[in-house]
């Protein structure tokens, strides 16, 4: 982690983030991936401490407490979320998908009390593979900014 102060100097990592302006996809607030240059994505949180904000990068640049531009990019959808306002960008989630998720735990449950373990442990598995796929397709749903910015 490293934490974004006057001693920290990030002129550099600003300037890589614009030049490879890598996708950021916004899991919630202070809760980002950004894409790397072999197209994988980094998880990186950013924490309020006291008067400063530290950032955690899963590069291994960012592990090192080096200021990476996947920290850059994802600082500038952070403070982009703070002046419009959308501080909580979590969007309207499409109701069907609440009721496939609530049915698909429901059916979980019952699962879990059967007597039959072979069939509740294929129920459990299909659920948890039912459930990855949905968790995975809303992840798709997320607004993609980074390279629609200007
Ligand atoms: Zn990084």
């Amino acid at each position: 982690m490293f934490v974004v102060n006057a001693k920290n100097d990030m002129r550099r990592a600003i300037a890589r983030a614009v030049e490879a302006r890598p996708e950021v996809l916004t899991h919630s607030f202070s809760d980002y991936s950004v894409e790397g240059s072999e197209g994988n994505y980094y998880r990186v949180t950013i924490r309020q401490f006291g008067h400063c904000l530290g950032v955690d990068c899963a590069c291994t640049g960012g592990q090192f407490g080096n200021a990476c531009y996947h920290a850059a990019a994802a600082l500038a959808e952070h403070t982009r979320l703070v002046i419009t306002g959308a501080a909580a960008p979590a969007p309207a989630r499409d109701r069907n998908l609440t009721y496939v998720e609530s049915d698909l735990r429901a059916i979980r449950r019952a699962a879990e009390s059967s007597r039959d373990f072979e069939t509740a442990d294929e129920i459990q598995r299909a659920v948890r593979s039912a459930l990855q796929a949905l968790g995975e397709y809303e992840l798709g749903l997320l607004p993609k900014v980074g390279s629609a910015a200007a």
